[in-house]
Formats: structure tokens, sequence, C-alpha cells
């Protein structure tokens, strides 16, 4: 079981942009309430391109916030609660417990609260985990095929249609293939997405964004409107400046917002947040913008702060294949920080341009998104290494997920790329995964190995 450092249930509960998020992110299973209320249509997916679909009128939905956990009733609870005494009153009445509490244990109850739904979550990808292979999902199959290939058998019928989008990777054509094959998910729309950088290529494209506009429209029954695609699009810009005030102005700075283990945990709560704006934009616009505001008051107060200048830091990529998230605890312990920037590795980050057509500006954003993932290693290594540098990261922990023949392979690459720059150098450390919590002490040796490592340079 992953353990909560202690000052992270601590932060947690005074910082109220931080547990806003996480709320509205684990309220889905009331969003889908309201969403059938208001007759809405709800549209799955998994990566974060959720544009067209709040275009069209549709709510979109990334699968696991739909689950249901044995903790649900906390946040069915904080919900009330919130509706009853706002945001401001919620966090100040934990704080206030963190106040008439001297041992630490209803500290660690109500600042935990979030963690625990977080584990949870973890939890829930685990059990997914178990059921796509039971269901025939091959066991050499990387881990985040078989945990959402279970989750859209547990929780597909939820859903009202569906968007995948392919990458170059044969394992995820198969499983985008298999949920229409097993009906896990009625209408599901498979966008191809070419792989080479040619005129031909983005008009290919803009077919297919049509193609998925034709479908949704016969799905939602509703028009879609490139006014509203040009409102969706200008908040959702804004949503990836912000999240670049984040990754590259605040976590790379000496005083951060909070400590290193809540800022892994509220990246993580950002990265698949992003995938579906919590499914609403607008809201999800403020929440950002308070957040960010947040993470700035809170460093320029000492009490609040956390002075990280002597923390190492770490990125840790890809972690859509699955990731260990128990190393952002045993960095918190070995004066390290975990940061995940794969959307900004991805160039999902970078707006959509407004001026023209719109289709095919959008067109251009989602083949950005191909070269982000990169249509060979080499690209893709390249863009972390990017990243690396923009954050100034002291290490890159690459995670080599067991069964990926694809991209998880790109790590050979990336220490050759890095070895042959006679400018900056990263070092670079290959942590396998297969399962969450898996020979998680020999992770934990060669963590901190990998720090020493870097120290002693
Ligand atoms: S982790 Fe590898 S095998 Fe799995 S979807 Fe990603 S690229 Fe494909």
């Amino acid at each position: 079981m992953t353990h909560i450092p202690k000052n992270m249930a601590a932060d947690t509960i005074d910082f109220k942009a931080y547990l806003q998020m996480a709320i509205d992110f684990f309220a889905g299973p009331e969003l889908i309430r309201k969403a059938r209320k208001g007759m809405r249509k709800v549209c799955g997916l998994t990566f974060p391109f959720p544009d067209l679909i709040m275009a069209g009128g549709a709510v979109p939905a990334f699968i696991p916030r739909l689950n249901k956990g044995p903790k649900y009733n906390l946040i069915k609870t904080a919900l009330s609660a919130r509706n009853l005494l706002g945001m401001g009153t919620l966090a100040r009445g934990l704080s206030f417990l963190k106040q008439i509490d001297s041992t630490g244990t209803v500290l660690d109850i109500a600042g935990s609260v979030i963690n625990d739904i977080i584990l949870e979550l973890n939890e829930t990808y685990e059990s997914a985990v178990k059921e796509g292979v039971d269901l025939g999902m091959p066991n050499d199959h990387c881990y985040g095929a078989k945990a959402l290939f279970g989750l859209y058998k547990r929780l597909g019928n939820l859903l009202d249609f569906n968007l995948g989008i392919n990458i170059r990777c044969s394992v995820f054509f198969a499983y985008h293939e298999a949920l229409t094959i097993n009906r896990f998910v009625d209408n599901n729309f498979i966008m191809d997405m070419p792989y080479d950088p040619s005129s031909t290529a983005l008009e290919f494209m803009m077919e297919e964004i049509e193609s998925f506009i034709e479908f949704q429209e016969k799905i939602t029954g509703k028009r879609f409107s490139i006014e509203k695609f040009y409102d969706v699009l200008s908040l959702s810009n804004r949503v990836k400046e912000l999240m670049k005030v984040i990754y590259f102005e605040i976590a790379p700075g000496d005083m951060i917002p909070c400590s290193p283990a809540t800022f892994s945990e509220l990246q993580s709560l950002l990265v698949y947040s992003h995938i579906d704006y919590n499914s609403r934009l607008k809201r999800y616009v403020e929440n950002l913008e308070a957040l960010v505001q947040e993470m700035h008051d809170r460093i320029d107060q000492p009490r609040k702060r956390f002075d990280a200048s002597d923390h190492l830091k770490i990125i840790y990529t890809p972690m859509f294949g699955g990731f260990e998230p128990e190393i952002a605890s045993f960095a918190d312990e070995m004066n390290a920080r975990i940061y995940y920037p794969d959307w900004a590795i991805y160039g999902v980050y970078e707006p959509v341009k407004l001026k023209g057509n719109l289709i095919r500006n959008y067109a251009e954003h989602l083949m950005h998104f191909q070269h982000g993932i990169g249509l060979s290693n080499e690209e893709m290594v390249n863009n972390i290494i990017q990243v690396g540098e923009e954050m100034n990261a002291d290490g890159i922990i690459f995670t080599e997920v067991f069964g990926c023949r694809s991209m998880c392979t790109g790590h050979r690459l990336l220490r050759d790329i890095l070895r042959r720059k006679d400018t900056s150098t990263i070092p670079v450390n290959v942590i396998t995964f297969e399962n969450m919590g898996n020979s998680i002490e020999s992770i934990k040796t060669r963590f901190s190995a990998f720090l020493e490592m870097i120290r002693a340079e």
C-alpha cells in the first residue's frame, strides 16, 4: 500500500484551489447524472482533445473519472459541503482541524482524503488491468492498454459514444478495435492520424475531423457550431498558457508552493484532468487561474512555501503506458522532486491558431501531437530533451513499460543522443514498470543510487 508523506496531507488541506480541482475531478459520476438530466450525450476519450466534443454540445469524460469507488461518499460529502458553505469555508474548515490536532491523527485523516481517493484511482487501474487480462487482453500488452480495456468493459455502458485517436503503436490500435469488437462502448469513432508531415496528410486529418463532427451530430442531434468551437479553443488556449506557467515557471523554481510530493500529485491531477477539462471548460479555466494565483501567493508566504533549492529536479516520462506513483513519495524522503511533463513533451500545451480555417488549425494541432509523441522514437526523445532542458531538469527517469515494443523502447536512443550532445547533458535512469507496487524496494534502491550519482557529478 502506498504511504502518504505527512507534509503532503498538511499541504492538501489548506490548498484551496487544489482541493477544488480534485473534487471536480472525482465528481465524475455526479456529472453523468446531471448530463443525463439535461439530455446531454456523454463521450469518452483518452487523449487531451475534448474541444470538438465540447463545441458539439456533448460532455467529454475520461473513463476512470466515472468509477464510483468505495470512497465516493467522501466526495459526495465534500460536494454538499462546498455547495452549502462555499469552497473557501470548506478549506478553512479542514485547516481548522489541523490547528486543533496536536497528535497529527486528525490531520492525517482530513488531509489525506484527496490522497486516499487518488490512491483509490490507482487501485481502480490495478483491478481494471486484471479484468482486462481475464477478458482476453494479452498479458504481454502494456499496463495502460490493459487498464483502459478493463475500464471500458466496466464503465463503457455509461458513455453514448467514444472518440479514440490512433497513435503509432499497434497495441493501442488493437485496443481501440477491441472496444468496438467486444461492444464495450456504443458508437466508437477511431480517428486515424497520418504519420507523415505532408499537405496530403493534413487534408486527411481535416477529413477525419469532419467525419467525427458528422458522426457526433447524428448522435447528439445538435449541429456543430464553428462560433462555439472558436470560444472553446480560446478557453482551451488559456488552459495551455496556464499549464506552461506551472511547468516552466513555477516548477523549476527554488521555492515551490507546497511539498514536492504534493506537487507531484497535483501534477498527476493536472495531467489526468486535462484530458476532459473535468468536463466543464469554463470552470476548469477559472480553477486553473485560481490555482496559479494561489501557487504564487503560497510562494510569497514563508510559512506555506517549500524551499526546494536542494531538491534535485527529476522528470518522469512517459507515464501513459503506466507509471509508479510511489517514486514521488521516495523522492520526498530523498531530497528530490518528481515532475510529470508528458503533455508538454507531446506538444499538447501549444495553442491552436484562432485565425483562418479552424478545422485546418485543429488538424495541425493534432498533427503537432503526433510529432510530439514522435513519428519516430528519435523525434520523441528529442522532445523529452528539449522539455528537460527548459525545466532545468537534473535527471530523467524513463519508464520502460513491460510489453511495450513502441515508445518505451526509446531509452537507448535517449542516452545515445544525450551522449552525442556536447552542450548540456542530463543523466537518464530507466525504470521498468509492470504493475504498480511491483519490485518496489528494488526501484527505491535504484532511484536512490541514481540521485547519488547525480549529486556526485
Ligand atoms: S505504452 Fe507502448 S504499447 Fe502501450 S500504448 Fe503506449 S506505446 Fe503502445
